[in-house]
């Protein structure tokens, strides 16, 4: 038996034998006896009573006991200043928290499940306009942009959104809501004004220089020409150096109008209302133009399985495919296969364009459409390239929600599949008569 037991025992047989001596001498036991009960209890009473004192009050140092109350208070006063202790070390890692927060130079909101705020940061005051008199406001009462109020609304929080500050119009926000523990959301926004000036400088200056190069290029290449056309006017020790410079200035043609174009898909927005272009016949038409070519190349096999129609612009949709299908018959020897298919798939459609031509090396695929990138090995043989024409491809899908998918094994041949979503996708049941299983 533990010591607090035993000394509570040994208190209640004291107890119990002063009961029985009093009632032997008055040799009557009811009252004695019920005099230990009343005492027991009494004592029991009074200690619970100081118990509870002390759990209402603050302090550590509890009150005396004796028998098992000595260890009972002796454990509360060990479990309060534990709780103490965390409770301490909780509030310090709280205090560092907030400071961090508050440190962050982006705008951070703690919202409730409702999109209720809890609690922002300075910087949030600052950028999203919040005072503490918003604490407990739905967000989107004080943020009232129709684009967030959307985006709150879908819940679909995984890309950020690009919103004009609620008092300066001229500040750009990216805002992005994360949730946590379940219930709740962190709004981070960030000010990316400077970023988006930049970029549109960027943007500026790509299509300008691309646009006063475009004249010049295309007034010398005429003279060239011109030049070249005349028999009797040029030396013939001159003709190979101007039929190499009429190469390199078709070269900068292509680059300067593959620019032109990306820099117009980034600054035009897209059509408000996107029209369905029919797939089926915008591949019969761009594989019919490319077996037209007088150069040999490989076969080229059109495979339709699907009258889906998708909603989009149809000259863009027209400049990927014809990008893609260029690149195969570039890149595939005469002798070689070219498959063009546009099929459903459970999440929408996609036209994939495979070959079996030179491939490409694993560690150049995930650069490969990024702008001038080019394949080393692949710039001598093809030196009419831009290295443009991947980055228009993906720059189109990323309008039209799609997106690029690259397989391809070196020697044996590469798959372009560009998959776009249900919500751009009409389908509609395959008349059969209509399958082109090739071009
Ligand atoms: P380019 O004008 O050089 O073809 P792209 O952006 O269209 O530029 O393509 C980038 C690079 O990707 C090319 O230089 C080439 O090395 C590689 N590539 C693209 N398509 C194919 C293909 N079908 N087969 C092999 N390599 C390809």
């Amino acid at each position: 038996m533990t010591h607090p037991w035993r000394s509570e025992i040994s208190l209640s047989l004291w107890a119990l034998f002063i009961a029985l001596w009093i009632g032997w001498l008055q040799e009557s036991w009811l009252v004695p006896l019920w005099l230990f009960i009343a005492v027991l209890l009494a004592r029991h009473i009074y200690f619970t009573y100081r118990l509870l004192a002390w759990l209402r009050t603050e302090t550590n140092q509890p009150p005396d006991g004796n028998g098992v109350w000595e260890e009972i208070f002796h454990r509360l006063r060990l479990m309060r200043r534990r709780h103490q202790r965390r409770k301490r070390r909780l509030m310090k890692m709280l205090k560092r928290f907030r400071q961090a927060t508050e440190a962050l130079p982006d705008a951070t909101v703690v919202l409730t499940k409702e999109f209720e705020i809890d609690w922002f940061n300075k910087a949030a005051g600052r950028m999203l306009g919040l005072k503490p008199i918003d604490l407990g406001m739905r967000i989107d009462n004080l943020i009232r942009q129709p684009m967030f109020v959307s985006y709150l609304h879908k819940g679909n929080f995984r890309h950020p959104i690009s919103i004009s500050a609620p008092h300066n119009e001229n500040i750009r926000l990216e805002v992005r809501i994360v949730p946590f523990t379940g219930n709740q959301y962190l709004l981070i926004a960030q000010d990316v004004t400077q970023i988006q000036m930049l970029e549109r400088q960027r943007r500026d200056f790509v299509a300008n220089v691309s646009h006063e190069l475009r004249t010049p290029v295309t007034v010398i290449r005429g003279y060239l020409e011109n030049l070249l056309d005349q028999e009797t006017s040029v030396d013939p020790a001159l003709r190979p150096t101007l039929t190499r410079m009429e190469e390199q200035l078709q070269r900068l043609q292509y680059l300067v109008d593959d620019l032109l174009y990306l820099s117009r898909l980034e600054t035009t927005p897209q059509g408000a209302k996107p029209r369905p272009v029919n797939v089926g016949d915008l591949l019969t038409d761009i594989c019919r133009e490319m077996e037209s070519v007088p150069e040999p190349h490989a076969s080229i096999h059109l495979q339709i399985d699907s009258q889906a129609k998708l909603l989009g612009e149809k000259q863009e949709l027209r400049s990927a495919f014809e990008n893609l299908i260029t690149n195969a018959v570039k890149y595939t020897p005469a002798s070689g296969k070219i498959t063009v298919h546009w099929f459903e798939t459970s999440h929408g459609a996609c036209l994939e364009v495979s070959d079996t031509g030179e491939g490409i090396p694993q560690q150049h695929l995930a650069r490969i459409t990024e702008r001038f990138y080019r394949v080393p090995e692949t710039e001598n043989r093809n030196p009419t390239g831009t290295g443009l024409g991947l980055a228009i491809v993906k720059h189109v899908l990323n309008r039209h929600e799609g997106h690029l998918s690259i397989k391809s094994q070196l020697g044996k041949g590469s798959s372009f599949r560009c998959y776009f979503p249900d919500a751009r996708v009409i389908k509609e049941p395959m008349e059969l008569e209509q399958t082109t299983p090739e071009a």
